[in-house]
């Protein structure tokens, strides 16, 4: 299976001018047909790119878990799948963290994106003290199974997970590629005696923290690791092309 990079713009560029010339720098760019790309620019420029002929997919940062409503400021699903996007990253520890989003409203999330047919791209991590104190482990179990508390084993086989340590996100401290691939492992091991063995071989699980151009290699020689999440250097195009072309 070809590696999947995604890259998540966050809350940036901030004009809809900026967004269509890093676009425009993607598709004139992005020649790797081994990789699976896909783009999470921010909602508000996503109809821009709706009718666009890309060689990359479009992905959503976030979403709401009803369809429709009395639900100010949120953005549903079927909006979502309207515009064109193909993934939904989830449970970011940003949204986490100064949001305050908890498991229990990622997994309602995680249940409307499935349902809709789209994908979703589910964020874990550890925060620092959690590590410092030895409990990455039970705390990553802990909070997977919250997220995916009643969710099939055939739904939960379409989920992309992404490992996304809290403290290495943004910090230029990244988690290093052995521990990565020991997290990988580690979900899988769960998915396997939760779900059975087919989920377990069959799940993707990314890693993503603090990529760039010179580590991002590292983590995708095991294939326990499906590909990488990249979030500030996918802002600079050139940066991110150099991540996708080099693999
Ligand atoms: C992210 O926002 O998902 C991320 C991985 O950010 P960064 O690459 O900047 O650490």
């Amino acid at each position: 299976m070809k590696k999947l990079i995604i890259a998540n713009w966050k809350m940036n560029p901030v004009s809809l001018k900026e967004a269509q010339k890093m676009m425009a720098g993607l598709k004139a760019g992005l020649k790797n047909s081994k990789v699976e790309v896909v783009v999470c620019p921010p909602f508000v420029y996503l109809t821009s790119f709706k009718f666009q002929v890309l060689s990359f997919k479009l992905g959503a940062q976030n979403c709401f878990w009803e369809n429709r409503g009395a639900f100010t400021g949120e953005v549903s699903v079927k909006m979502l799948k309207d515009t064109g996007v193909k993934y939904v990253i989830l449970g970011h520890s940003e949204r986490r963290i100064i949001m305050g989003e908890t498991a229990g409203q990622v997994n309602k999330k995680i249940k409307a994106v499935l349902q809709s047919g789209l994908v979703p791209v589910v964020c874990f991590g550890e925060s620092l003290e959690e590590k410092q104190q030895g409990k990455s482990f039970v705390s990553i179990e802990k909070e997977l199974k919250e997220m995916l508390e009643k969710i099939s084993k055939e739904n939960v086989a379409k989920i992309i997970f992404a490992y996304e340590p809290d403290w290495a996100i943004g910090t230029g401290n990244n988690c290093s590629s052995d521990d990565a691939l020991t997290m990988a492992l580690f979900v899988k091991k769960i998915m396997g005696e939760v779900y059975g063995k087919k989920v377990k071989e069959s799940v993707r699980v990314l890693y993503g923290g603090s990529i760039g151009a010179d580590n991002a290699l590292s983590y995708l020689e095991n294939e326990a690791i499906s590909g990488l999440l990249v979030g500030g250097a996918s802002l600079n195009i050139k940066k991110f092309l150099d991540i996708v072309e080099n693999i």
